[in-house]
């Protein structure tokens, strides 16, 4: 019966690091609600070595191995964005040993887990739970506005039915219309028949038929996306997020961090508060050698402190030696004896920047954990989306949080110094546009702290705690009810 279940949650995280780490965040945070669950992580061998780096025994989370045979293809990180419809087909492969797992844990267990929480992108998750007796729920690492819009123009194409340069996305309502010069350009070019289409359309489609969805964000900075996503999948949401990017320690790295903590804390230290500008294109991303001039002249010229994430640009080896070339001559040099920036070479502490009182404003690409860590600090955004479903997130922090500029969409946008010092003068201005910027994302900033609060006595709990609470009593709920049955 109920009583004696071993209340085993099994989580199946997309094989890319911005979804690894929020699943190890969940496991985390289902730990901490309560030690009677037991949580297994199921993923690839290499995806395994990164959560190993960055867990320990006192997390108590199982990790269970995937065998994959495509050894040189087991995360998105050093794909060309021209071969990830390859690891995504290929990742249909795992169906077969994940099946495996979980006949293996009920044979130990001696009844299936209570549930397989699986990635949007795994939708296949379903049949095993399904055929296992198990129940299946679907995790979004992403926040609810982006991953409503990503799954809507996946499922509906809906700019394949228009030439007009803006159009509308099934789910939104009229006012956020949808600029198809921003769409990623293999969204553009899909059409229901090519790789990424016969991917997506599919898995998404069987997500949208699990038990329920959690998404990685807090209920009251996003009223419009979890609306909007709620009456779309007629499922329910559970928000969770922000547990995470509110700590100074990143969940997972993986990464070596090439700056010594002690020289970037002391350096931040140095500058006036909120006076930094943090320039990072999250952990799989890059843009092009012109654009990668024009930002460092931007910078330079604004006079401002700032740190940045730089990596060879496109073209180049993204895991390669950094050439100093592909800086304005004697940049570095000018920065360091100015002491007017750090030039981080491809991993920083991102969490430890943004939470420094120096770190005014956060040059991003948008990705979800990004954006979710900058706004748990209060910490204002200058957009340049590049891939995914950042687009729709950069709009959505503009128009609907009004905590962000954006200074350019794609890594094919034209990019000049002019419009960096414009857009970076902009977001540092205390008054006008960039000081009600700042409020907001203050404001926003103490929405993502309250949700993620647990008062001492226990009473007051914020609404992601609360959130994750009322999942876990649901999937007990429903297994009780169907243990009955
Ligand atoms: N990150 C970091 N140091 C870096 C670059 C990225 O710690 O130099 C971390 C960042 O804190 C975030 C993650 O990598 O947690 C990036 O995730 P995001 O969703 O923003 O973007 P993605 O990498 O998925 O494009």
């Amino acid at each position: 019966t109920a009583l004696h279940h071993p209340h085993h949650i099994v989580l199946l995280p997309f094989l890319a690091h911005g979804h690894l780490s929020p699943f190890l965040a969940l496991a985390r945070q289902i730990k901490h609600t309560s030690k009677a669950f037991t949580i297994t992580i199921a993923t690839t061998a290499l995806n395994l070595k990164y959560l190993h780096q960055s867990t320990d025994h006192g997390d108590d989370i199982l990790f269970a191995e995937l065998p994959f045979s495509h050894h040189d293809r087991q995360s998105t990180e050093n794909l060309a964005i021209s071969k990830i419809p390859d690891l995504c087909h290929e990742s249909l492969s795992l169906q077969s040993p994940f099946r495996q797992l979980i006949r293996d844990i009920i044979a130990k267990d001696g009844l299936p887990p209570l549930c397989i929480i699986s990635d949007v992108f795994f939708g296949w998750a379903i049949d095993v739970a399904n055929s296992l007796g198990t129940l299946n729920f679907t995790f979004t690492t992403g926040g609810a506005y982006g991953t409503m819009a990503y799954i809507s123009l996946w499922l509906h194409l809906p700019h394949r039915q228009t030439d007009s340069s803006d159009f509308a996305l099934p789910g939104f309502p009229e006012r956020c219309r949808f600029c198809r010069g921003k769409l990623n350009s293999y969204l553009r070019s899909a059409d229901g028949d090519d790789p990424w289409s016969r991917f997506m359309q599919p898995q998404i489609s069987l997500s949208l038929k699990s038990h329920g969805w959690l998404c990685n964000t807090v209920e009251e900075i996003e009223p419009l996306g979890i609306k909007l996503l709620r009456d779309y999948i007629h499922r329910p949401v559970w928000s969770i997020g922000g547990s995470s990017s509110l700590s100074k320690k990143n969940t997972y790295t993986g990464k070596e961090v090439n700056i010594c903590s002690n020289k970037l804390e002391k350096w931040l230290d140095e500058q006036e508060p909120g006076s930094v500008i943090y320039v990072s294109f999250g952990s799989q991303n890059t843009i092009g050698s012109s654009q990668m001039i024009e930002l460092a002249k931007g910078l330079e010229r604004s006079r401002k402190p700032f740190v940045w994430v730089v990596r060879p640009p496109l073209g180049y080896n993204i895991k390669g030696e950094f050439r100093s070339e592909w800086l304005p001559k004697g940049f570095e040099q000018r920065m360091t004896e100015a002491k007017q920036g750090l030039v981080v070479r491809d991993w920083a502490p991102q969490l430890k920047i943004l939470s420094h009182k120096s770190t005014g404003v956060f040059v991003s690409h948008c990705g979800w954990n990004s954006i979710m860590e900058s706004l748990s600090h209060g910490v204002p955004i200058v957009g340049w989306p590049l891939g995914a479903e950042q687009v729709y997130n950069s709009k959505m922090l503009r128009e609907e949080m009004g905590v962000s500029v954006e200074l350019a969409s794609g890594v094919d946008s034209i990019v000049y110094e002019e419009e960096v010092l414009k857009v970076i003068d902009i977001a540092m201005d205390g008054n006008g546009k960039g000081g009600e910027m700042r409020k907001n994302a203050s404001l926003i900033k103490e929405q993502i702290i309250d949700a993620n609060n647990i008062r001492e006595d226990g009473k007051v709990r914020g609404s992601s705690v609360k959130a994750l609470e009322d999942f876990l009593t649901h999937v007990l709920t429903m297994t009780s009810k169907e243990e009955i049955q």
